[in-house]
Order: structure tokens, then sequence, then C-alpha cells
């Protein structure tokens, strides 16, 4: 298990409604505050074995809940130290096996906030993965969509890539380890159902079936179709999950 994970199981919490950050917090010497900031989205200012986090209070609960959750990153991996961190700085979804004190901080917070030991079970219960799915699992953990759909997409086997898209246009993919070695094409073919997703918010599009050409820039990959579903979250991110449906495909070009 992982250090947030042991915390998690050395206090007790087996239920994702017992995770409540500012508790946790209090167990190993931190104190958090919620209050307006200015310049930054959270801070920690530690000293010895003590530490009082502000967190920014003008957010999503699920926003707050994961910078909190941050901080205590900080905490268990620089303690002592102090550190104040933009909304840039928390909650990027970018490499994990990275050493920056940002990165270790979000992963920490991902781990305390959607940890494995309570996700998996849950995912196993799910059986395929939908959005539907992800979205019933996110509200159990009071976690965002997308910090819940990258974990369980971090956990399963099962052949689907899930591809984020921000606010500024950039775009991260994820695939499972069931989707073998292929990776969603750079330039997204417009035809593809990302692009009406743009126009409904908090809302789950159906699942269809499109040509995997309009994903893959692969040759012959158009005798291929995989199945797509999207939806765009309150935080303005769109959220595709691709699945394969035809495991000969992963076969060819995985
Ligand atoms: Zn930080």
């Amino acid at each position: 298990m992982r250090a947030a994970e042991v915390l998690l199981a050395d206090l007790g919490i087996s239920d994702p409604r017992d995770i409540e950050v500012e508790a946790i917090a209090h167990c190993v010497g931190v104190t958090i505050k919620y209050r307006p900031l200015v310049g930054c989205e959270a801070q920690i200012i530690g000293y010895r074995d003590r530490a009082i986090v502000y967190v920014r209070d003008d957010m999503r609960p699920t926003r707050k809940k994961f910078s909190g959750g941050h901080e205590l990153g900080h905490w268990h991996h620089h303690r002592g130290l102090s550190f104040v961190c933009r909304s840039d700085d928390i909650g990027r979804p970018t490499d994990e096996k990275s050493r920056d004190a940002e990165r270790l901080a979000d992963a920490y917070s991902a781990d305390l906030i959607l940890p494995s030991f309570m996700v998996a079970p849950r995912l196993e219960r799910l059986g395929d993965i939908t959005l539907d799915g992800i979205v019933d699992i996110a509200r159990e953990f009071s976690a965002s969509l997308t910090a819940t759909a990258i974990r369980l997409i971090k956990t399963t086997r099962q052949p689907v890539i899930l591809v984020v898209n921000n606010l500024y246009g950039r775009k991260w993919q994820w695939p499972a380890l069931g989707a073998g070695g292929l990776r969603v094409r750079e330039d997204l073919d417009a035809r593809a159902s990302v692009f009406s997703a743009v126009l409904t918010a908090d809302r789950v599009e159906r699942t269809k079936k499109e040509p995997a050409n309009y994903w893959f820039d692969r040759r012959h990959v158009e005798q291929f179709d995989v199945q797509v579903q999207s939806m765009r979250t309150v935080e303005g991110e769109i959220l595709t999950l691709l699945r394969i449906l035809d495991p000969r495909m992963i076969e060819f070009y995985g």
C-alpha cells in the first residue's frame, strides 16, 4: 500500500464517506483552515512537527478536498517545510513518476481521496467502465470526475483509453493496461463525437460507435469501430472514454 493508504488503514478508515481531510490532517499534526487567498490556492506553513494549511475557500468542495490532500502530501514528503501552491501546481494530470514536489503532493492526495483499496472493489462491481459509473463513484468519494476517471483507468485492465481535453485546448490521454500500446492521435478527426460534447455541460452523452480512424492514425484502422462516450465536467474539462471493441485491433496495432 502507498503512504496515504497506510495512513487511512492506521486510522481505521475503510469507507469513502469517512475520508474527511480536516480530521485526517489533525491526526498528523496539521490544522486546515479555509479562507480567501490571493495569488495561490493553498499553502502550508510547517514548523517542526506541526503545520497549518490554508485552502482558498471559494472553490468547489471536491477541489478544496484535493487541495487539502495535496498539502498533506507536502507534509508527508517534505515535513517541516512550507509551500505556497498556485492553481497550476495542484491537480495537474502529468507524469506520476515525476519526483517534482508538486507531483508527489498530487499523487499523495489522489491516494488519500481515491485509495486503491477502496476503489478496486467498486470497479469490480461496476464491470465495464462507463462515464455513468465514473460519475457514481466520484460522488461516493466526493472527488472530481477527472481524478476519479484517471484512478479507475490506472486500476483497470479493460481495453479503454481516457482522453481529457481541458479549457486551454490541451489534451492528455491515459491508456489502461488493457489497451496495449494504442494511443489516440494528436489531431482528432472533427467528426469524432468529442466535438459535440463541447456543447453540453455536465451531462453524460450516450455511448456510440465510431470508426477507429477518427481516433487513431494507423494504416487500415478504419476497418475497426471503437465505442466512445464523452461528457463535459463542471470544471470545463471534456472527458472521453474510448473502448476498443475488437481485441484484434490491439493485436495489430497495440
Ligand atoms: Zn503544492
